[in-house]
């Protein structure tokens, strides 16, 4: 069955929404900073779809689009500029930047209490250990979609195949704190088919085409295509060989339109929280890793 992330992204959303209704009574206005360097095609696509979801929940963005040529110093002063902006309550910075920018300052440049995405390595600590920091976008998206379709996870074999910061790492933490046995993969696996084989959820997050094929998924499985790519023919797809793939599983993500909005969604989700804990500075707020 096609899982209908679009509907699990409308809904995050709206719940979304009643948190930013309940901050604005108490007199807080959420304000997403959306930081973008050059015009490439895909990230202005993936900015437009922020916007568009946020503006959907209730939070007011303000977009810095910079020339491709601007200079590191340039950028992180800007940043620095939002950090101390008190209108500001989240900051956003899309990537991936030009070659001459190093992103890892980038990303350390970003105020933690403003750090929507999870980058500022003192948000991804707290993270991995577990504190009441911010979960990654995208690794979050998928555990709510797991959820959504009330699929266990104890127990569980899942594969998680990409090591990124972004996806796979944080995804394959979330699933082990809910009790899955898990198997990262990554470009030197030896044998990705056998893994794959034996898992009970696949999720991929690779970038490669067509890298999950059916001869590699176990009847009944679940897999979540995290992967945005181009095909021969310049069309969008995911890592999986969805065409061949969907008949044998019992949940499969489509692509697009599938981890990719509730990734989105999550981001109205985080600035909200963000927000939440930054203005209200309040200690008891708790939440499940
Ligand atoms: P990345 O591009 O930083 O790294 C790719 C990972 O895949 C690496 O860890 C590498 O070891 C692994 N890999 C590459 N080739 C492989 C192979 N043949 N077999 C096994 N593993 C292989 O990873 P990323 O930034 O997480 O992006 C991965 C994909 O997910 C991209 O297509 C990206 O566009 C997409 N993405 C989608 C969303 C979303 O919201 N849907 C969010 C982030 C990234």
């Amino acid at each position: 069955m096609v899982i209908n992330c679009k509907e699990i992204a409308e809904k995050i959303i709206t719940e979304t929404k009643e948190k930013i209704t309940e901050l604005k009574n108490s007199g807080i206005y959420p304000k997403l900073a959306v930081v973008m360097v050059g015009d490439g095609d895909a990230s202005k696509i993936y900015v437009r779809n922020k916007t568009e979801a946020c503006k959907k929940a209730g939070i007011e963005t303000e977009e810095y689009i910079y020339n491709e040529n601007i200079s590191q110093e340039e950028l992180i002063r800007s940043i620095e500029n939002l950090n101390s902006d008190p209108s500001i309550t989240g900051i956003l910075v899309q990537l991936p930047l030009p070659k001459h920018i190093d992103e890892t300052e980038i990303c350390k440049t970003i105020s933690p209490s403003k750090d929507v995405d999870v980058f500022n390595p003192q948000n991804f600590g707290g993270f991995i250990l577990g504190d009441k920091s911010l979960i990654p976008c995208t690794a979050y998206g998928i555990i709510k979609i797991l959820e959504y379709k009330k699929i266990s996870l104890s127990g569980k074999n899942c594969v998680v195949i990409g090591r990124s910061n972004i996806v796979g790492k944080p995804t394959a933490l979330l699933l082990t704190n809910r009790d899955a046995t898990v198997t990262l993969c990554h470009s030197k696996t030896k044998d990705l088919k056998d893994f794959c084989k034996n898992a009970d959820i696949i999720v991929s997050a690779t970038g490669v085409p067509k890298l999950i094929t059916k001869d590699m998924v176990k009847s009944g499985a679940v897999v979540i295509d995290v992967g945005i790519n181009r095909d021969e023919n310049g069309k969008i797809c995911g890592d999986v060989d969805f065409k061949n793939v969907e008949p044998i599983c019992s949940y499969i993500t489509p692509v697009p339109g599938g981890v990719g909005p509730v990734t989105v969604a999550m981001l109205t989700n985080n600035t909200a929280d963000l927000a939440y804990f930054t203005l209200l500075n309040d200690k008891n707020i708790k939440r499940k890793f």
